[in-house]
């Protein structure tokens, strides 16, 4: 579908294969939100906040400036996950909109997951999520920031999970500016992660051997070319008994699992 047309879908509540239909006409009002969107979509914005929600993983999800519009990447990420885990708590670092956390709490039936994230915005966008989708009996939903190490250790002190799941922020500080205008109109805290792109990629390896059972898996997201990085930085900690990275469809390393 093009992007016109999934305007067209979204302010008609139809299907694609309804634009079709010969005679199809709208409104003046509903001619009006078209071009609106249009606007607000040449002015940079990016579509998902547009229309005020995505597909994730077959899951309609509300969206909005405060969190990241979430990617196929991470759809990936969580099938992957999907995979291994099949019940038992699972901690989801930097939950944003609750993609990752409300997918697995979706599909995985006999599981709790906890879902992180710094933004109390970002939070209350993770909450509707998942309401939206009834999973909300089995999450948690945390304020923290894992950059603040005491707090994590303190908070999850007692805790052992058989999944930590995390799509950092990972993009190298000096590269935001050079983004293309939609991205650079989501939030720069889920962006950005520090001088070399690794600040949260080095915190979240170093803590979750203490938060995992043992055979449970730290799966996470990378960005293109950060493959060998972080794979070192998982088997500098000589804990974890298997690390395997997995490509995205376009045949790059983008994930890694690491069990522990
Ligand atoms: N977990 C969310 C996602 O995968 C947010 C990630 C982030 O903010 N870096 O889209």
């Amino acid at each position: 579908m093009s992007e016109d047309e999934i305007i067209l879908t979204h302010i008609l509540q139809c299907r694609a294969i309804d634009l079709a239909v010969d005679g199809l006409a709208l409104t003046p009002s509903q001619e009006e939100q078209f071009r609106r969107y249009k606007c607000r979509r040449l002015a940079g914005e990016p579509l998902q906040y547009i229309l005020g929600c995505c597909d994730f993983m077959g899951l309609e999800l509300g969206v909005n400036p405060t969190v990241l519009v979430p990617r196929p990447e991470t759809e990936q990420l969580v099938d992957t996950a999907l995979k291994y885990f099949k019940g038992g708590a699972a901690l989801d670092l930097g939950t944003g909109s609750g993609n990752i956390a409300v997918a697995l709490a979706k599909f995985v039936e006999h599981c709790e997951v906890i879902a992180m994230d710094k933004s109390a915005q970002a939070l209350d966008t993770a909450r509707a999520n998942a309401k939206r989708h009834g999973v909300m009996q089995r999450m948690t939903f945390i304020h923290g920031d894992m950059s603040n190490e005491k707090f994590i250790l303190n908070l999850l002190k007692d805790a052992k999970f058989d999944l930590v799941i995390s799509n950092p922020p990972y993009i190298p500080t000096e590269q935001l500016s050079t983004l293309p205008q939609d991205v650079r109109k989501e939030p720069p805290a889920a962006l950005d992660g520090g001088r070399d792109g690794l600040k949260f990629i080095r915190i979240i390896i170093k803590y979750t051997p203490c938060l995992l059972r043992k055979g449970a898996c730290l799966m996470m997201e990378f960005g293109d070319g950060q493959a060998e990085a972080v794979k070192q930085l998982a088997q500098d900690t000589r804990l974890f008994s298997t690390i395997e990275i997995f490509k995205d469809l376009a045949g790059r390393d983008r994930v890694m699992r690491a069990v522990l």
